[in-house]
């Protein structure tokens, strides 16, 4: 556990949070600000900051946050599909620093994948 991390804290219970499923790799709880009727966060149990330091050790991790994802939109009410997303860092504008994946969807098309920038 990163002592500072906000997600830490979430996998750890002291911050209160939406958990829709944990295992032994990852723990999934619902955004506090969703975009979309379904929105999800699927993070690390331990913590890693983003994809940027990910290594090759952290694969079983990164496999899980993503083979989880459909099971998760489905039970969520987005059966239909779902987007994941991932930002990483500034240029990804990460707000974060504890990697995971938005899962967004619901019962309408997400939208496009990008806003456009002005
Ligand atoms: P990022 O911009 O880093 O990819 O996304 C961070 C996400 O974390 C945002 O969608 C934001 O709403 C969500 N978030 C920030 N703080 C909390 C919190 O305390 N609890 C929950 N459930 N979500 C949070
Ligand atoms: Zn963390």
């Amino acid at each position: 556990m990163s002592t500072n991390c906000l997600f830490c804290k979430i996998v750890a219970g002291h911050i209160p949070s939406k958990k829709i499923y944990e295992d032994d790799l990852v723990y999934a709880f619902r955004d506090i600000n969703p975009q979309r009727p379904v929105h999800l966060l699927v993070i690390p149990k331990q913590h890693l900051t983003s994809l940027q330091q990910v290594s090759a050790a952290d694969e079983p991790t990164l496999g899980r946050i993503l083979s989880v994802a459909n099971q998760l939109a489905v039970e969520a009410g987005s059966p239909g599909g779902f987007r994941v997303i991932i930002n990483n860092g500034e240029i990804g504008c990460q707000e974060v620093p504890h990697l995971h994946a938005h899962v967004v969807g619901g019962d309408q098309p997400v939208g496009p994948m990008l806003k456009r920038l002005a």
